[in-house]
């Protein structure tokens, strides 16, 4: 099933000069939502020998995506959430924003020592945001076994940031 007509193009959201890519159209059709996951899960069964321990995502719209392809793979899910959301002790990550920096969170016993992690997401655009998570991944000595995404912008050149990593993603622009 070809997805790319699933993604709806908002110009100019959240500001001026940005080109959002509006996942709700897929979200909203069963059988589009559904070989989205399943796209997913053939794209990081590439290598066999592969397994997945668990898969981390981060809000918002890795929780939609997350969770869905965790079921599939048979493995657990982790959040990374905001600064102050999780209720027990976490690790932190600083990174940058456009404007700023921003702080991600996960608990300090989300992961295992040795465990092989699959990071996911909706889109990878600069690739910042992912790149803090896989730190916050191997401050608790988890092995980042792969990232996959519905949507890479590579225009943004998120690869240069994540060249140490597996990057699967199904849809590029
Ligand atoms: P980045 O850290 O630049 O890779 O941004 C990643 C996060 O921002 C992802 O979680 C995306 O959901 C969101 N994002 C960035 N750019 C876009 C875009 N053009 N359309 C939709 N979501 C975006």
């Amino acid at each position: 099933m070809n997805l790319v007509k699933l993604i709806r193009d908002v110009p100019d959201f959240p500001k001026q000069g940005i080109i959002f890519k509006d996942i709700t159209p897929l979200l909203k059709n069963p059988k589009g939502f559904k070989s989205a996951i399943n796209q997913m899960a053939k794209a990081v069964a590439v290598d066999e020998n592969k397994k997945f321990d668990k898969i981390v995502a981060m809000e918002s719209r890795g929780f939609i995506f997350g969770p869905a392809l965790a079921l599939k793979l048979k493995c657990g899910f982790v959040p990374i959430r905001k600064k102050g959301k999780l209720p027990s002790k976490t690790v932190r990550e600083e990174y940058q924003l456009e404007y700023g920096t921003d702080v991600l969170e996960m608990h300090e016993d989300a992961i295992a020592k040795g465990e092989n992690i699959l990071v996911v997401d909706d889109v990878l655009a600069t690739g910042g945001t992912a790149k803090a998570v896989c730190s916050l991944i191997e401050k608790l000595g988890g092995k980042v076994a792969g990232l996959c995404f519905l949507i890479e912008l590579s225009f943004l050149k998120p690869r240069e940031k994540l060249s140490v990593y597996e990057i699967y993603s199904l849809i590029k622009y």
